[in-house]
């Protein structure tokens, strides 16, 4: 699959990269992403430190005393 043709809805979107992104503004986009499903495969796998992936703020909240 090329990203070209499923380009990814934050492509060159610094809110998603945040520390402590805004979920109620960032989660519409998410939900119009056409590589939403490969976006959470990753996150659940990766465990992303920080940033808004798939419609979830990372770190997730039961791993942030880890
Ligand atoms: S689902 Fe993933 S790739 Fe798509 S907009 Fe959300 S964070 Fe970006």
């Amino acid at each position: 699959m090329a990203l070209e043709q499923f380009p990814a809805a934050c492509a060159g979107d610094n809110r998603f990269t945040e520390d402590h992104p805004r979920a109620a503004e960032l989660l519409p986009v998410c939900l119009g992403c056409n590589v939403r499903a490969a976006c959470a495969a990753f996150a659940a796998a990766a465990r992303p430190e920080v940033g808004f992936w798939a419609g979830a703020a990372y770190p997730l909240p039961s791993e942030e005393t880890r």
